[in-house]
């Protein structure tokens, strides 16, 4: 399978790249509904509106995305000390990507909403986090995501190919950028914007 390159930017063009060899084979579509994603693109670009419905991404590995230009644009966030990193550009507040804190999970979630014509990543295959009236929340698979993610994670791991990230040093496995975690009132203001 040898899947397509697909070029993906920022809203106003300064962070430019490439999503490398990707195909619905090779990765998997999630619509994710979470408090914490809607959160992260609130904070990121606090004049824009967001939602009210899912924001969109696709699980890769890092060693799939190449960031060609606008790197010194990049910054990163975690909305707690020990969250999910949150990629994104601070040109304009464009989210870009999640990844774990460690480099050596080979994951990395890209924000479909980034490429013109996210149609050469497949169909949305998993509905995530969805909330339930009574306030708890479920997942609807919609194929075998989990299955797809270990496949693309584990082999990495074995190969080496975790050491080529754009979002780590390989020596010291910290991030490229500081991660800016989030204090208490910054979060409540973010995941309840208007109250
Ligand atoms: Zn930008
Ligand atoms: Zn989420």
């Amino acid at each position: 399978m040898a899947g397509v390159d697909l070029p993906f930017k920022c809203d106003c063009g300064k962070v430019q790249g490439m999503l490398l060899g990707v195909s619905p084979g090779n990765g998997n579509r999630t619509d994710c509904y979470c408090r914490d994603c809607r959160a992260a693109e609130n904070f990121a670009a606090p004049k824009a509106t967001h939602g009210p419905g899912p924001v969109h991404l696709y699980q890769t590995r890092p060693d799939r995305i190449r960031i060609d230009q606008g790197l010194d644009q990049m910054a990163v966030f975690s909305l707690s000390p020990k969250g999910v990193l949150r990629w994104y550009a601070k040109c304009c507040g464009s989210m870009l990507f999640n990844t774990l804190r460690t480099p050596k999970m080979a994951f990395a979630a890209f924000f479909t909403d980034r490429t013109p014509d996210a149609g050469p990543l497949g169909p949305v295959r998993t509905r995530a986090n969805i909330q339930n009236a009574d306030g708890t929340s479920r997942h609807e698979s919609l194929s075998r995501a989990l299955l797809s993610l270990a496949r693309n994670a584990i082999p990495a791991r074995i190969t080496g190919g975790w050491k080529q990230t754009p979002f780590f040093y390989p020596d010291t496995l910290e991030p490229v950028r500081e991660v800016y975690v989030l204090g208490k009132d910054e979060r409540a203001a973010a995941t309840n914007p208007s109250g």
